[in-house]
């Protein structure tokens, strides 16, 4: 500690304990496994809150020549423990390196530490806008989410963060003088998704679109299967601009109190974001599925209060956890042309115990029906033997209980093992993340 203080900037060293215990935890509780693993874990040693990227590598070299590990962090919003220094060490909060650098005709370059929805804001003043964010954006930061997320609102149209979203980062190092990579194209693989284990990412250039005026709707349906059909339909209609569609079956809108007035009973419910002009095209569309647009809000408004995409990805987890604390979630990858029977067989087996919404998605050019069951937790063997039969019946689980990126199914782990052997030879970056051989 003395010695951390004396060598690097005072301004940027916390070792108070307050400060140590917040910035060593992120969002894990989501998962009652996580939480029993992680809740009484010890916290960092010291934080460092850097300001550029001069102290960055300051305290990368001082960590390297100590033998101290480095666990970075965003805005800590992550469910994975990822950003949970399970070694201790040094958390290095990367908060404070907040300036968007450039905006430009299709892109964006920002420092690791702004947040989305300040980016987003930034854009759309001047005609343009983010591409893909999770629904956390008003806190979560674009390091964090490249580093630590994978897709979310506008993924439906864009993919995910593997697909292009990514144009460039400014990677460092963990060696005795930190190198400073510039990285492009496939490479980029090797960081999106890493949990900060192959490097530190400072600044990251990623694409922009132009400005559209989004209309955010609900659409009903009496039964979760019409939802269904009418979200697939919609993802597949290129005419029509949209960010969001997301089919929620009843009671999961229940959950979403400020909404109350809204909701209809007993319904499966469509979250939607769509370009405001198409409108009556999504009407017509949903009517031919048998439901229509209950709830609108007009894009004059968009963002002034709680939207509907507040309600989606993993903040519908939220909304259920805060009606009932038993919920939790999984993330499950359903066929495209086979969901409906693995719907059915799920509810077949499970019926109020496994509740489902679908945020379609577009990956690798192709639209794929992506779910973030709502799970009745009644104790873990139960919860791998769903996870278990999922699988089994052809619904690839990316499993949210593990803060190991390996077990958790995301991104290319094999090429990011020969990059933290190269980037990281004493294996000091947020230890015990990525199983590797050293
Ligand atoms: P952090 O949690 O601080 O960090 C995430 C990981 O990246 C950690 O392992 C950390 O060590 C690493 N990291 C952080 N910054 C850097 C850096 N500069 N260089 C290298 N590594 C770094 N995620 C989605 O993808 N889509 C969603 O729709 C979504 N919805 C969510 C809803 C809720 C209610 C919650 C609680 C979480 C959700 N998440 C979602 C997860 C998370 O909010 C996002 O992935 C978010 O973008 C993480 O950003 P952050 O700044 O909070 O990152």
């Amino acid at each position: 500690e003395k010695e951390i203080q004396e060598q690097l900037a005072k301004e940027i060293v916390f070792v108070d304990g307050e400060t140590r215990e917040k910035l060593s935890k992120d969002y894990y509780w989501y998962s009652p496994v996580l939480n029993r693993q992680l809740q009484h874990m010890k916290a960092a040693d010291v934080v460092a809150i850097p300001r550029n990227e001069t102290e960055v590598a300051e305290v990368l070299a001082f960590g390297y020549r100590h033998n101290i590990p480095v666990t970075v962090r965003g805005a800590g919003t992550g469910n994975y423990g990822q950003a949970v220094p399970l070694q201790g060490g040094i958390v290095l909060d990367l908060s404070l390196m907040d300036e968007i650098l450039e905006i430009g005709p299709g892109f964006a370059r920002l420092q690791c530490g702004v947040r989305l929805g300040v980016i987003d804001k930034k854009a759309r003043e001047v005609g343009q806008e983010i591409r893909i964010y999770p629904s956390t954006y008003v806190k979560a930061t674009v390091g964090g989410f490249v580093s630590g997320g994978s897709g979310g609102i506008g993924s439906i149209t864009h993919g995910n963060l593997w697909d292009g979203n990514v144009l460039e980062a400014v990677i460092y190092t963990m060696e005795e003088s930190p190198q400073r990579l510039v990285i492009q194209g496939r490479d980029l693989f090797d960081y999106i998704h890493n949990y900060g284990t192959t490097g530190i990412l400072t600044e990251v250039t990623i694409p922009l679109s132009p400005r559209t005026e989004w209309a955010q709707a609900i659409a009903n349906f009496d039964t979760f299967e019409q939802s269904m059909r009418f979200g697939e339909a919609l993802a597949r209609e290129e005419a029509i601009l949209k960010r969001l569609i997301a089919p929620m079956e009843w009671p999961i809108p229940s959950y979403f109190v400020p909404f109350a007035k809204v909701i209809k009973s007993g319904m499966a419910a469509v979250m939607l974001e769509i370009a405001e002009e198409t409108l009556p095209l999504v009407e017509a569309l949903a009517q031919s599925y048998g439901g229509h647009i209950g709830h609108l809000i007009e894009a004059k408004n968009y963002r002034k209060t709680i939207g509907v995409s507040d309600f989606t990805w993993n903040h519908t987890t939220l909304w259920a956890m805060k009606t009932d604390p038993s919920m939790t979630y999984l993330q499950a990858g359903f066929k495209l042309d086979s969901y409906l029977e693995q719907i059915r067989k799920i509810k077949d087996k499970y019926g109020e115990e496994v509740y489902l919404h679908f945020e379609w998605v577009r990956s690798g050019g192709e639209i794929s029906p992506n779910s973030l069951p709502i799970v009745r937790f009644e104790s873990e063997e139960r919860l791998y033997e769903i996870i278990q039969y999922c699988e089994s019946i052809g619904v690839k689980i990316f499993d949210p209980h593990t803060w190991v990126l390996d077990h958790g199914g995301r991104g290319e782990v094999g090429s990011m093992e020969r990059k933290k052997r190269e980037n990281d030879p004493r294996g000091l970056l947020n230890p015990g993340k990525i199983i590797y051989e050293m």
